[in-house]
């Protein structure tokens, strides 16, 4: 029994992955990530029993780990149906690096900012055992975006504001795609955005609606 998960850990993942399956996500790229980075080394001892349900929980902070179900259906979104691995992804909001970790698999590099010092220290900790060579976790505004590793074929938000800020808009390569939750309407409700860098311009699509911690600018 490891961390009072009361099954073997590799089952209830099992288990996890076929839910996601049923529910739609039909990348076998991402199914496959998701079986393979363990969610309950990512939550407090306490939670770990409630690791592999599709909620988010407490990660400290006022943050939370995204659901499952988001970060499979957002990784989907981002490698729409492409044969090959992502190029540079750079996620906003590490939080506790689950998302991060997942990403690894289906990118060459992934840059991830989170601007909570104390998240940050937390993702280090937790990617650490992991070795995770093509992780590079960053403390700072993810508003502004990462130049250095810019362009980016991805662009993933864990945190969703008014708008999508330019910076992350100029960040992204020509044939990328950037997923980020905003919020739209008159009822102030958050969606997944999509947006696609063409060489003839910008498409966007508003997909369902989602429920993320609030973007920040600055950090803390
Ligand atoms: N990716 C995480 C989700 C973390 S929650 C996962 O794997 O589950 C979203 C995170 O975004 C929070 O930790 C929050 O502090 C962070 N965040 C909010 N605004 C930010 C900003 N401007 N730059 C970087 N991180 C930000």
């Amino acid at each position: 029994m490891e961390y009072g998960l009361g099954m073997d850990s590799q089952a209830v993942r099992q288990k996890m992955v076929s839910n996601l399956a049923a529910d739609g996500i039909a990348d076998a790229r991402v199914l496959s990530a998701m079986g393979f980075i363990e969610r309950h080394r990512f939550v407090d001892t306490a939670l770990v029993n409630q690791a592999y349900e599709d909620t988010s929980l407490p990660i400290g902070l006022g943050q939370t780990i995204s659901k499952p179900g988001v970060v499979a259906r957002m990784a989907e979104l981002l490698l729409n149906g492409r044969a090959d691995k992502l190029g540079r992804v750079l996620e906003i909001g590490t939080g506790c690096g689950y998302q991060a970790a997942v990403l690894s698999l289906l990118a060459t590099e992934v840059y991830s900012i989170e601007r909570l010092r104390g998240l940050h220290d937390k993702a280090r900790e937790n990617l650490r055992t992991l070795r995770l060579p093509n992780v590079h976790l960053l403390f700072g505004d993810g508003m502004v975006g990462f130049v250095k590793g810019a362009p980016y074929a991805a662009i993933i938000a864990a945190a969703g504001g008014e708008a999508v800020p330019q910076a992350w808009i100029d960040q992204l390569a020509v044939g990328g795609r950037l997923v980020a939750p905003v919020i739209s309407g008159e009822r102030a409700k958050q969606a997944l955005m999509v947006i696609d860098k063409t060489p003839g311009g910008l498409t966007q699509m508003v997909l369902e609606t989602v429920h993320f911690v609030p973007l920040k600018s600055g950090i803390a």
